[in-house]
């Protein structure tokens, strides 16, 4: 250890009074540039960059993607033939052997150790005796094939060590093999990254010190295992550790954006008199669930409770998300509030406009319908202005226009966003802000696994529907290979017979590239005819919004009876008399979209089929599409999809701020991440700056 450096300080913002008296932030230690401090050649600091090794904290959590354990160094002279062993030694000679009789070659490589000599050989290749110099150190890994006076061995893998340092991070202990880049060897790295650890990790706080019951080393002592693990499977110990620290950040950083949240804003009070949601209770054609009184009950908490609501609603499609939505638009509507409804399609937001009308025209509760392509359209003035006139609140339903600056509301009470994964967070935030901190409900039908629950979604609260409303028919699902589809088609016609509508799903628009995947447009005239005289209707994602509309009303009141589709109707659309989906090239889409689709149908009293085809006859889409036959718990399936296809899916295409950890695991760490909750909970509560309960987040 260099004695004449100077030390660097404990953390970020460790305060230094200087010489002079002025006061400096030094940055912590894992923030140092790393080629620098090593001082390393320019090239050298170019490969470290590739491997975007910049600070000495990169360096520290730079993970090895395997390692070698070479604890077990055997002697040459006591090695028996068949064996497989590592050996290490001295080079001490090199040549390459031709066979006369046949074409065979072999590259010999001696090396000797205290207890004997070794043949080292590599069949029919001659670079070897490019790549070992007498007097080389080396170790190998290989297999004996002759043992006696000459013992031979056939080499598996080896590596050169140029000196006695090389020696001791490379042999006797569980070695790291690490991702490299060109012109860097294995043997370089680990002699750079044991520097770094060597020079700088004393000066690493040792950070949280977690509970006993969890074993974890220091934090020192986690980055060092992780390097050389002193036993198999320490790593994995090292990396727990390592990503609680990362979990722990997050967590914090989340209950302190609550806190502020609660400290900052007022949140709208609605005293809510029920002077709207009792007639629209009576009059609504079923009962609420005890499910949806839950939730509702929850949400007028939140209401009351003088702070901005941030809820996430959890609910299995169908379990009827919609029409508790609604009773929260009435309470703030009560209350004299407006209340915003974006929803992610135009076939979506209609759909919403045609259910919100039928409920709240009868209470003279206006609602609004706020597109793309309406909303120039002139009977269609913002709400603000009109409200403004009537005196009365409303809603205003409509897709992502809604964020536009065009559109303005007055007095904004609840923002609520159904199927949020379809939307980013920046989009969520710059709708709450055409109020003065109004509540937000987000919705969705793709139950959240726990792991997201508790950190993507960790700023949300959550509530969840768990019940299916009474009386409806069961759902059954089939795995099917596409040669089955003649006996599908006729029971579908059966079903038509009976006055039951089809939704035929395809995952393609036109015909593309993949000859084995199935394009809509294609398919349909062969449906149509198939199905005459029944009446078929396409619908995809690039036709217009007035075709898309007009397609989807047909199908509503049946005037079509089998829709040939996208997955465009995976989102929200509900038409109950729709018994049968059947989904072409199933294999192309993932679990929980699946379960989306699927949620379409099942919705009225009668039993609902759902086919599942097979295009790529896969073991493998086989088996993951298993679960769909046997499952129909959306929250199951969700994990299911999560392991399968990661997080992606869950978080959508346009989600900023999707947690990136270097060793945490939103698939396998929920564990970790709910005792890091916990952790962080307690910490804001104790210091005093945060005095909320936290109830009704994630579910257990
Ligand atoms: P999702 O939660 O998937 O958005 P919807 O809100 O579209 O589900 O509801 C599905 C269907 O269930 C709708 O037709 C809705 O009117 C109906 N529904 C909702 N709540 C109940 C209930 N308590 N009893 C009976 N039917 C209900
Ligand atoms: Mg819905």
């Amino acid at each position: 250890m260099n004695s004449e450096r100077t030390r660097e300080p404990d953390s970020a913002k460790e305060v230094v009074f200087s010489a002079n008296g002025k006061i400096s932030e030094l940055p912590q230690v894992t923030e140092l540039p790393v080629a620098e401090r090593m001082g390393v050649t320019f090239a050298r600091a170019c490969q470290l960059a590739k491997l975007k090794i910049h600070t000495i904290g990169d360096a520290f959590f730079y993970t090895p993607s395997r390692y070698e354990d070479r604890r077990d160094i055997r002697q040459i002279g006591m090695l028996k033939k068949g064996e497989s062993a590592l050996v290490l030694g001295e080079v001490i000679g090199v040549k390459i052997k031709r066979f006369r009789s046949s074409r065979k070659f072999v590259c010999e490589v001696l090396i000797k150790d205290e207890s004997g000599e070794l043949y080292c050989q590599w069949w029919n290749q001659t670079w070897p005796a490019d790549v070992f110099r007498r007097a080389d150190k080396a170790i190998l890994f290989g297999k004996v094939t002759r043992g006696g006076a000459k013992i031979q061995f056939v080499v598996q893998e080896y590596e050169i060590l140029r000196d006695d340092r090389d020696i001791r991070l490379s042999t006797g202990r569980i070695v790291p093999v690490y991702p490299l880049t060109e012109g860097m060897t294995q043997r370089w790295l680990r002699g750079f990254i044991s520097g770094v650890l060597k020079r700088f990790l004393q000066d690493l706080p040792e950070g949280e010190k977690y509970d006993e019951k969890w074993g974890f080393p220091g934090r020192r002592e986690a980055i060092e295992q992780l390097h050389y693990p002193s036993l198999p499977g320490n790593e994995e110990r090292a990396r727990q550790r390592l990503a609680m620290d990362e979990l722990l950040e997050m967590q914090l950083e989340i209950q302190k954006r609550r806190q502020r949240l609660r400290q900052l804003a007022h949140g709208i009070t609605c005293p809510g008199d029920n002077h709207l949601i009792k007639p629209f209770l009576r009059e609504l054609p079923f009962t609420l669930t005890q499910g949806q009184m839950e939730v509702l009950r929850e949400i007028r908490a939140d209401f009351n409770s003088g702070i901005p609501m941030r809820r996430l609603l959890q609910g299995d499609v169908g379990s009827g998300k919609t029409v508790t939505a609604a009773c929260c638009a009435l309470m703030l509507i009560e209350g004299d509030y407006n209340v915003v409804l974006m929803a992610p399609t135009e076939v979506l937001a209609s759909q919403h406009a045609r259910t919100f009308r039928k409920w709240f025209d009868p209470l003279g509760v206006p609602v609004r319908l706020w597109t793309g392509r309406i909303k120039q359209e002139e009977d269609l003035l913002s709400l603000a202005t009109e409200t403004h006139h009537t005196g009365k609140s409303g809603i205003v339903i409509g897709t992502h226009a809604l964020i536009e600056n065009t559109f303005q509301i007055d007095r904004l009470g609840l923002v609520i966003i159904d199927e949020q994964h379809k939307f980013g967070v920046e989009q969520r935030e710059r709708l709450l802000k055409k109020g003065s901190r109004p509540h937000l409900l987000v919705m969705t039908a793709t139950p959240i696994p726990r792991t997201l629950g508790l950190t993507v979604y960790g700023e949300l609260d959550t509530s969840c529907i768990r019940q299916m409303p009474q009386g409806r028919g069961t759902v059954r699902t089939f795995l099917r290979n596409r040669d089955k589809s003649e006996e599908i088609w006729n029971f579908a016609k059966s079903q038509l017979e009976k006055g039951r509508q089809i939704y035929v799903i395809y995952p393609l628009i036109d015909e593309s590239s993949k000859p084995d995947i199935r394009a809509v447009e294609k398919e349909f005239l062969s449906i149509s005819a198939r199905i005459a005289p029944y009446k078929a209707g396409l619908l995809h994602g690039r036709m217009k919004g007035e075709e898309k509309d007009y397609i989807m009303s047909q199908f509503a009141g049946n005037q079509v009876q089998v829709l040939v589709s996208t997955s465009v109707v995976e989102v929200g659309v509900d038409v109950p008399n729709a018994t049968v989906m059947i989904i072409e090239n199933a294999e192309c889409f993932g679990l929980a979209q699946l379960h989306q689709l699927r949620g379409r149908i099942g919705r009225g009293k009668e039993n609902s089929y759902c086919i599942l085809l097979m295009g790529i006859d896969k073991e493998e889409s086989w088996r993951r599409l298993k679960i769909l036959e046997e499952s129909r718990d959306g929250f199951r399936i969700a994990e299911e999809d999560l392991k399968q296809r990661g997080p992606g899916d869950f978080l959508g295409e346009r989600q900023h701020g999707a947690p990136m950890f270097r060793f945490a695991n939103l698939i396998y760490d929920y564990n970790l991440i709910q005792e890091a909750r916990k952790l962080a909970l307690a910490k804001v509560n104790s210091t005093g700056i945060f005095n909320g309960e936290n109830e009704g987040i994630g579910y257990e």
